[in-house]
């Protein structure tokens, strides 16, 4: 509908004329060329990518005012939060992929997608260099550059093993739609071996003992999974060697889960020494080979050696090549992402946005712009303030600093409400300066980095999608709404993450959730509200119907445990 109301006059009569026979011939030259004046008007974007973020920022984009050009070596999106489930066949890798082309085709085509990766971006010349997937067709394998108006970096994060020896050679990762069919086919392996004959005790053991190393959502995930698809249809097949199997799970801080609510973290610890599964905290990974995995007890210092058959390395993520070559050139060397301003444009480079995990928002802190808000708000800074100047101050920090609103309504405040309301609960008539400072510089350190999470890349995705729709139009009326003008020359409100709360699946059809509003909960009925969310926030309706019916097989007939 979109295209056929944007598109030139000419071009409807051309396509009337076609329909009706060709009479009116005429006018296709004047419309080839209206076409063409047109295309050369186009804004020319290149997207970096196709997770999340990127995804997200196509979905959303109105692809009539941009020429649009995708590059990544994935021709497919992956649903990450369901790889775990993969690891072990719970729902099977083509449940949880749709093609970029099947997502795109429905912007009639116009997106062009390169299967290549970027290698480097020249912000100088605006351009970036790509190298296609297909290294051993060397007609196919072809560096290619392409120029860009605006840059959008979506490539991700890649896995960090924070150069511990022996990691990359000997474990196994859980990035990729590949990396989980990898650690499918080892897990069985690792069973497959170990009954063979001719093998000792001690050996067998071995080969069944799973390390996860990192109890973050996708260690901790990944050993709820493999415990469930061990107790419930591996074991049944292999029963001669079931007591010999053992998980455990390696954290080097003092409780799994820590970004999640304490209450989260101990359920799930309960839950885990329940199951059989061995938590082990406190623990720094030194090296890893193919037999064993050293680690350094960090409360005695001891160090000790753990046989193991297969080991999942899950600490988080690292810095792509191309993004650490990029932060080289624009001054931004030594940093883990790239530092973005609020409107999520890459700092220094004007036509370069970054999204998703490749980049941090540089937050700004309140205290360093006081005098400024003071002086905006007309007020002095000194003295006290009456509540009409606070109201002011506070409106006028809003502005700048919109999520400064989310602490406004969590504890970190309550400083603050002190201020304006005495013991008694009386409102009072004036505020001290130094006291509302005070609360302020709290906020400001409470003010954190977004974690790399699917929820913070889609969602800024959706935001700068929305931002290019209308930066057209606000071209035109560059002085937009007053709240829109924040920070000096741009148009939109900067970006404003909302958290819509995390779950941890558990295992045993028990899940644990944190939600808005500091609301906790965990049990099965949690997993049934995993399984909704879940499938509601799949890509495309092929997808929700697969892994629906993935997890419905799986109730009835269990995995699949063969090999293939
Ligand atoms: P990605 O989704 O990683 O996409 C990066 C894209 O860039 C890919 O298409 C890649 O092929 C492409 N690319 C890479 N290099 C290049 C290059 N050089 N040139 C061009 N393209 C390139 N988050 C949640 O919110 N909830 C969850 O439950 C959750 N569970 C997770 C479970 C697992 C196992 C994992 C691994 C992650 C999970 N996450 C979850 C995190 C989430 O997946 C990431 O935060 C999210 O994928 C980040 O999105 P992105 O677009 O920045 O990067």
């Amino acid at each position: 509908g979109r295209a056929s109301r944007s598109a030139p006059l000419a071009s409807k009569l051309l396509l009337l004329g076609t329909l009706s026979g060709g009479s009116i011939v005429a006018y296709s030259d004047s419309n080839a060329e209206a076409n063409k004046k047109e295309e050369q008007k186009k804004k020319k974007v290149i997207v970096l990518g196709t997770g999340w973020a990127g995804i997200s920022f196509l979905k959303d984009l109105d692809i009539t005012s941009y020429d649009v050009q995708v590059v990544s070596p994935q021709n497919y999106f992956a649903f990450t939060p369901l790889l775990p489930s993969v690891t072990c066949g719970t729902v099977e890798a083509r449940s949880i992929v749709e093609s970029v082309r099947n997502i795109t085709k429905k912007k009639n085509g116009e997106i062009e997608l390169w299967e290549a990766d970027c290698f480097k971006i020249d912000p100088v010349n605006h351009k970036v260099h790509c190298r296609p997937v297909f290294k051993d067709d060397p007609e196919a394998s072809q560096e290619f550059s392409l120029g860009y108006d605006y840059l959008i970096v979506a490539v991700g994060a890649q896995v960090n093993t924070f150069g511990t020896p022996g990691v990359l050679e000997n474990c196994h990762f859980l990035k990729e739609v590949e990396d989980a069919q990898r650690i499918r086919r080892g897990v069985i392996d690792c069973f497959e071996k170990a009954i063979l004959p001719g093998l000792t005790e001690e050996q067998r053991r071995r080969k069944l003992h799973f390390v996860i190393v990192g109890g973050g959502p996708t260690g901790v995930e990944f050993a709820a999974e493999l415990h469930d698809f061990i107790i419930e249809d591996i074991t049944k097949i292999y029963p001669s060697v079931k007591e010999l199997v053992k998980i455990t799970l390696i954290q080097s801080g003092d409780h799994i889960l820590n970004s999640f609510d304490e209450r989260i973290s101990s359920f799930a610890e309960q839950k885990f020494t329940r199951d059989g599964i061995d938590v082990q905290t406190g623990m720094r990974v030194m090296s890893v080979t193919d037999k064993d995995i050293t680690v350094k007890v960090k409360s005695s210092g001891d160090v000790i050696s753990i046989p193991h058959g297969l080991i999942l390395w899950s600490t988080g993520v690292g810095t792509r090549p191309v993004i650490s070559d990029f932060m080289e050139q624009v001054g931004q060397g030594g940093r883990r992402a790239l530092a973005t301003n609020e409107w999520l444009q890459v700092t220094g480079c004007e036509n370069v946005y970054a999204v998703g995990d490749c980049a941090s928002i540089a937050q700004r802190k309140i205290m360093g712009d006081i005098a400024n808000i003071f002086k905006a708000a007309d007020v002095d800074n000194s003295g006290t303030l009456t509540m009409e100047e606070l109201q002011d101050v506070v409106d006028d920090i809003l502005v700048r600093y919109p999520q400064v609103e989310l602490y406004l309504k969590s504890k970190h405040m309550r400083n603050i409400n002190d201020l304006l309301a005495d013991s008694e609960g009386n409102a009072r008539k004036e505020v001290d300066i130094e006291a509302f400072k005070l609360a302020l510089s709290e906020v400001d350190s409470q003010m954190k980095t977004l974690p790399a999470t699917a929820q913070v890349a889609a969602q800024q995705g959706a935001y700068l999608a929305k931002c290019f729709n209308r930066m057209e139009q606000c071209k035109e009326q560059p002085e937009g709404p007053k709240r829109f003008r924040t920070g000096g020359h741009h148009q939109f409100r900067p970006f404003q993450y909302k958290h819509f709360g995390q779950f941890a699946p558990l295992g045993g059809d028990q899940a644990a959730a944190e939600l808005p509003g500091d609301w906790v909960s965990a049990g099965r009925s949690t997993q049934w509200l995993w399984y909704s969310v879940y499938a509601s926030k799949q890509v495309s309706w092929r997808t929700r119907a697969l892994v629906v019916s993935d997890w419905t097989r799986r109730y009835i007939f269990g995995r699949d445990s063969s090999r293939i």
